[in-house]
């Protein structure tokens, strides 16, 4: 695991190096947050990276805590595989994981010191006249009616909400704040809720739940978190944060820094929107390797080591609205990949080829390197037969003048191999190419042919011992940057109809028995990961992670 990406500056991490620096903290404590609604997503990346990372460095703790205040939307299954991701990141949360849940009794007992202090009363308003007595940006709220209820009422009253005495929406817990404060946050938020749901955790015990403001800091503070790290849209929410703390007899004040989330382009994060994909049956499951989901980037093969790079390269800062070219992120896995991912030979459209001067029964085995500059990779062995499979993209009837590959009458190179050339195309009932007639010219092994240019140099595959294989190539899921720009627009209408192209492809024999997940190079096409689910016991599947092509190191040298 690299730890490097623990070291690179930003404000939160100089802020805390300050702080330790003038003894202002001593041992740090963050949390990563997750509502268990969803599955991960590359945005949460960032705040993982962020959280645990500022622990790793600073020699503190980082929690895993749900925030699970909304049973209508959350799911156990969730909750494995948000813990599954955060482990294969590479991070290790500190003690077990919490709950939100665990701390419902403290934060009703929390409840009930507010309304003794004259800071909190049941409202029997409807949700709608709420909305409507709260005011807007420009205008005040107005105190609702019941606002000045007496403490042992409201004490009554809350306690038959908790048990299930009334229905959903009839009647709420409000703090008593400032019905005029320009921050509506602060307009007397609602506390509790009436749901008369089953909740993962807690089962049937509660008919009430908190809400969201008044679970989180105080759920920070029972767990004694110093930096409650959010995203900026809570930013409006921190006078709540505190005023909460303020005003409750908590053991310690942890402090919220906000930070801007991460806006990726051609990609969509946020879990709802995910949701919908996977409820519509546009992707094959939270884990379609078309998705932004820890879990689809881990089956498409994206490393821990270049998710937490990708974070580190992307930054941390308070400026917002940015949007993150996911070149970077292509950039990042293809650097991995280019240093740890063995080579192999994958013709993904095979054609066939037969070579009429090498006799039915020859075989050549060639040792050929597992990687070009990593020794410890070992050799692969590569057979030379005399039907051989090359990439349809390799071959062109009519080809253009800068065409260095196979063409009627012109040679190239076998990679690893000898020089051929080709004599004669042979045609389906349909007049499509079905097979081309080689010669080898067998003084080519290893050197150059004396007096001619041959430039081309192409993969293959000896058909005898081809591995036939499904390979799946994959783009981006959407063909406009911000799918989700305009809030009005169905986000559906940018799906990329060619985001998943199947190939029914042969490989060499070194890809016969590949553990789930290995990745690999197949030379001249790009980077692939045999599939989780679906390699081994004679499936044999590979995703393509990425091309070739570093578009992003382009950019990087003209700027
Ligand atoms: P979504 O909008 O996808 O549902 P969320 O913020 O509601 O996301 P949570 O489960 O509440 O999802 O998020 C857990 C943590 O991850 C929060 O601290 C949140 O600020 C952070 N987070 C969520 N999305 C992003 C993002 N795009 N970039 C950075 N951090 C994010
Ligand atoms: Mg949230």
């Amino acid at each position: 695991m690299t730890t490097d990406t623990a070291s690179a500056p930003n404000f939160i991490r100089n802020q805390i190096r300050e702080e330790i620096a003038t003894g202002q903290a001593a041992k740090i404590v963050t949390r990563f947050p997750p509502e268990p609604n969803g599955f991960l997503h590359v945005g949460h990346a960032k705040s993982i990276c962020l959280n645990f990372g500022l622990a790793e460095q600073f020699g503190g703790d980082c929690h895993l805590r749900f925030d699970d205040t909304n049973p209508a939307k959350e799911e156990q299954a969730y909750i494995d595989a948000i813990k599954e991701d955060v482990s294969w990141l590479g991070f290790r949360w500190a003690g077990e994981v919490r709950f939100a849940s665990d701390y419902f009794e403290q934060l009703y007992a929390w409840a009930r010191h507010l309304i003794r202090e004259g800071k909190a009363y049941v409202d029997d308003l409807s949700p709608e006249a709420i909305r409507d007595y709260r005011g807007t940006l420009t205008e005040p709220g107005r105190p609702s009616p019941y606002r000045e209820r007496d403490s042992e009422e409201n004490l009554d009253l809350l306690e038959r909400m908790r048990v299930g005495e009334f229905a959903e929406g009839e009647k709420v817990l409000r703090a008593k704040i400032d019905m005029a404060s320009p921050n509506i946050n602060l307009r007397d938020p609602i506390l509790y809720r009436i749901r008369h749901a089953n909740h993962h955790q807690t089962g049937d015990a509660w008919k009430i739940y908190p809400s969201y403001d008044f679970t989180h800091g105080q759920s920070d503070a029972i767990e004694g978190v110093t930096h409650s790290i959010c995203t900026l849209e809570f930013e409006d929410h921190r006078p709540l944060y505190e005023w909460f703390l303020d005003n409750l007899p908590v053991p310690v004040k942890p402090r919220q820094i906000e930070f801007a989330r991460l806006n990726l382009n051609y990609t969509l994060t946020s879990k709802r929107k995910l949701k919908l994909l996977v409820d519509e049956g546009i992707v094959d499951g939270w884990d379609d390797p078309r998705m932004p989901t820890i879990s689809g980037m881990r089956r498409r093969g994206y490393t821990p080591g270049s998710i937490r790079k990708f974070c580190d390269m992307i930054g941390v800062t308070r400026a917002d609205g940015g949007l993150v070219d996911i070149a970077m992120l292509y950039h990042a896995i293809r650097a991995d990949l280019e240093d740890n991912a063995p080579r192999a030979m994958c013709v993904l459209k095979p054609l066939k080829v037969v070579l009429t001067n090498v006799p039915c029964d020859h075989e050549e085995i060639y040792e050929v390197p597992g990687h070009p500059a990593r020794e410890d990779m070992g050799m692969r062995q590569v057979p030379f037969t005399r039907e051989l499979w090359i990439d349809r993209d390799d071959f062109m009837e009519e080809p253009p003048k800068k065409f260095f590959r196979l063409a009627p009458g012109k040679e190239v190179r076998l990679r690893n191999s000898y020089v051929i050339r080709c004599d004669e195309v042979t045609k389906n009932a349909d007049g499509e190419v079905e097979a081309l007639h080689c010669s080898v010219d067998f003084d080519t092994l290893g050197k150059n042919p004396e007096g001619r240019k041959v430039k081309g140099v192409i993969h293959w595959v000896s058909a005898t011992h081809a591995i036939p294989m499904e390979v799946r190539l994959y783009d981006n899921l959407f063909q406009v940057e911000q799918p989700d720009r305009d809030k009005d627009a169905d986000f559906l209408e940018h799906l990329n109809p060619d985001s998943l192209r199947v190939c029914q492809a042969m490989g060499e024999p070194s890809l016969a028995d590949v553990a789930p997940e290995s990745r690999f190079q197949f030379e001249r096409v790009g980077y692939f990961c045999a599939d989780r689910h679906s390699c081994g016991d004679g499936k044999r599947v590979f995703n393509r992670t990425v091309g070739l092509k570093d578009t992003w190191a382009k950019i990087q040298k003209k700027g």
